[in-house]
């Protein structure tokens, strides 16, 4: 297995964990014993790349401004970035209006269908919570995602996971802050933030290796705790319209990689693989993102100065996977319960999922909150909303597996994009995490 590519390592843990969940599902206490002894070894595998998110995207984010030498620079990319960023967003939803309306997968669904599923799930707390969650989103004003982007304590904010638009705000004022004090004062901190940057990679690679047993937890506890096989078939049209949604991205990722960076897809997909798969097994891009970042650097050869920027805020504004997701799901809801879309709320749907994607946070199941805002937002009735809702909760897992792939390769596509049109697009230089080991043994 050494001398395996991390990507089928993974991929070989991952096919294991379904094999073996699906034995657990067959034997009695399968569930109890895989909650106990497997599960945890996934939950700390998060927990250490999480761990790692902070003082990652700190150092590099401060590499990467104080690297650029002018501010100009840093506004250059951060304008390319989220012009970019709202582009393919706005391609996703698009694409999944438009196979919604012609596939119409609302409209297979018969009443029976829609009885079981509101009946199973419209009280299932996983439901509620999502409701109750986006009414307190709903509830602040039109402004106050930038009064949340503000931290009032630095260390409070680099405490808190969820808080990464604040962790960036601080990094990004502080990097600026660094340039405008000039260079000889700014040594030591620069230094400081060099060393600690490659040092926090380094332990990404020690974390990797650990990886393809991870997913095999990880995937394990998916495939036991998941739902009912006959609900997930009665769901299985509506699946597959986001499924081809999603590959349908994927191409079009591609072309923007041949087309304007001139590699190959395959190249860029094979390189970016070990992320995609722990999206995958994750359902959570914040989760990934140290991951992504190392493999975009080291393996893709996108300059610091780009992907220090470019990833952690494509991880939290950029979801192309999600709202995609969100705007299929809605116009399916609408179909399954008969109510007409005009082409006035099918544009609101271009908009709402637009705001939402950026809304979302990035751990598993956030599009589903902000799914409660798109549907709202085309006047769907609130006594309505948990049975919509009921209908497409028992995919819902899956779709999330998916679409988080999605928001990652965007992610490190629109990278590869913005390094290309700066010339910041260089020759990978993989490190592995025994470079230096004989020094040391
Ligand atoms: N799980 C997704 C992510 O982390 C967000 C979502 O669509 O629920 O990227």
């Amino acid at each position: 297995m050494k001398k395996w590519p991390l990507h089928w390592k993974i991929l070989f843990g991952m096919l294991l964990g379904i094999g073996f969940g699906i034995t657990l599902t067959q034997i009695e206490g399968g569930a109890q014993f895989s909650s106990n002894f497997i599960k945890p070894f996934g939950v700390i595998f998060i927990k250490l790349l999480k761990l790692i998110a902070i003082p990652l995207i700190v150092a590099s984010l401060v590499k990467g401004i104080s690297d650029l030498k002018n501010i100009s620079k840093f506004r250059n990319i951060g304008l390319r970035t989220i012009i970019t960023y709202v582009i393919t967003t706005v391609v996703a939803i698009t694409i999944g209006l438009t196979l919604v309306n012609i596939l119409k997968p609302g409209e297979g669904i018969d009443q029976q269908t829609v009885d079981t599923l509101t009946s199973t799930y419209a009280n299932d707390a996983g439901v509620q919570s999502k409701i109750s969650e986006a009414g307190r989103q709903r509830s602040s004003g039109p402004l106050q995602f930038i009064v949340d982007m503000v931290p009032d304590n630095a260390i409070g904010a680099m405490g808190d996971n969820s808080l990464m638009l604040q962790v960036i705000f601080f990094t990004i004022f502080l990097g600026i802050s660094m340039l405008l004090v000039g260079e000889k004062q700014a040594k030591p901190l620069k230094k400081l933030f060099d060393s600690l940057n490659s040092v926090v990679l380094k332990m990404v690679d020690l974390i990797m290796l650990t990886a393809p047993f991870a997913v095999f937890a990880l995937l394990t506890n998916v495939v036991v705790s998941s739902d009912n096989p006959d609900l997930l078939l009665a769901l299985l049209k509506y699946a597959l319209v986001v499924v081809l949604g999603l590959l349908i991205m994927v191409g079009f990722y591609s072309l923007i990689i041949a087309l304007y960076t001139k590699k190959s897809p395959l190249w860029f997909l094979s390189k970016i693989s070990p992320a995609q798969l722990l999206a995958f097994s994750t359902s959570s891009s914040a989760a990934t993102l140290p991951v992504t970042m190392e493999r975009v650097e080291e393996h893709l050869g996108v300059d610091k100065e780009v992907s220090s920027f470019v990833l952690p805020v494509g991880a939290t504004i950029n979801m192309d996977g999600t709202s995609l997701y969100q705007a299929v799901a809605a116009v399916f809801i609408a179909q399954a319960l008969g109510f007409d879309l005009t082409f006035t709320d099918q544009l609101t749907i271009v908009v709402t999922a637009l705001m939402a994607s950026i809304g979302s946070a990035a751990v598993p199941g956030a599009g589903m909150v902000m799914l409660v805002i798109v549907l709202e937002s085309i006047g769907f009735p609130a006594d309505k909303l948990a049975v919509g809702l009921a209908l497409i909760f028992a995919v819902d897992r899956p779709l999330d597996m998916c679409r988080t792939v999605i928001n990652v390769t965007g992610d490190a596509a629109v990278s590869m994009f913005v390094a290309k049109s700066v010339g910041k697009l260089g020759a990978p230089h993989a490190q592995n995490w025994n470079d230096h080991y004989d020094e040391v043994k």
